[in-house]
């Protein structure tokens, strides 16, 4: 944990969620038993993806959005490399939608991150994509408030392809641990977690979220294996929000599919004996 410190101060509101997401992660990192350099966080604009300024290991704050085609390149030219993607609800699934259901059918080793506040907290509190129907914001003022339909992003990336989903809370003591687990998972793992956003979005709170949510775990029937049992519950929202490990199953990745990547990372190939004028004169 004293390794990953970085000597900067969160500049998050206080009681924010963040704080508990990054506290948990750096539990997960440490006792993942990577050190900082094998570890690339790639994170998009938002509060949360300040998270990358705070942790002591490889980083990248990218565009608005743009998180996981540059997690892709990293992983890509240096598929030893353990790589998390992080950022917000607005960042991910507004911007980056695109991006994420591409990343999951391909099933890149990579674990998504989500902090999910449904709200854009950096811009001081518009509705975002994940924002409840109905929800009250400056942006969708009363008395209707948003009338667009929520994303729920469990049951998004489940239909695109990832091949780990799960679910947790800012305030969850097993969050580090699901963390660890995503990442552990060889394929597109995708953790959503749920965020308060102590000064712009007074409905999700975390009382809000602690009298909803119930753990899969507990279930005695349930199996994460099961991808019918996993839809009929990531659909679940409102009274009854389900936490824990959603689905997982084993797929090849994009990486293992590539026969160019099968030896040695791509940074560790010759570049020598590529001629750059040859390449030109063939698309000449
Ligand atoms: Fe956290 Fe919301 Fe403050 Fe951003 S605006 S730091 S999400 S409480």
């Amino acid at each position: 944990m004293e390794d990953l410190k970085m000597q900067y101060v969160p500049t998050w509101c206080i009681g924010c969620g963040n704080y508990g997401i990054l506290n948990a992660l750096k539990k997960a990192i440490s006792s993942l038993d990577i050190s900082p350099e094998e570890l690339a966080l790639v994170t998009g604009i938002g509060c949360s993806s300040k998270i990358g300024q705070y942790v002591n290991t490889y980083r990248i704050e990218t565009l608005h959005g743009r998180s996981l085609p540059v997690a892709t390149g990293v992983k890509l030219a240096n598929h030893r490399l353990t790589v998390i993607a992080e950022g917000g609800d607005g960042d991910g699934m507004g911007l980056g939608i695109g991006h994420f259901i591409h990343t999951a059918r391909r099933n890149l080793d990579i674990t998504y991150i989500i902090h999910n506040n449904q709200i854009y907290g950096l811009t001081k509190g518009q509705a975002s994509p994940t924002s409840d129907l109905g929800a009250i914001t400056k942006f969708t003022p009363a008395p209707l408030g948003s009338v667009e339909q929520p994303i729920n992003i469990v049951q998004m990336a489940l239909q695109a392809g990832a091949t780990w989903v799960g679910r947790s809370t800012a305030a969850d003591p097993q969050l580090a641990d699901y963390m660890v687990q995503a990442v552990n998972h060889k394929g597109f793992a995708v953790l959503d977690i749920l965020q308060p956003c102590v000064s712009f979005n007074h409905v999700n709170t975390y009382k809000w979220y602690q009298e909803r949510v119930y753990r899969l775990e507990t279930l005695p029937d349930y199996d994460a294996a099961d991808y019918a049992k996993a839809a009929s519950v990531a659909g679940q929202w409102g009274e009854k929000i389900p936490i824990g490990v959603i689905y997982r199953t084993e797929r090849m990745t994009f990486e293992e599919s590539l026969p160019q990547l099968a030896g040695r990372p791509l940074v560790e190939q010759p570049i020598d004996t590529i001629s750059i004028s040859t390449l030109m004169d063939e698309l000449a």
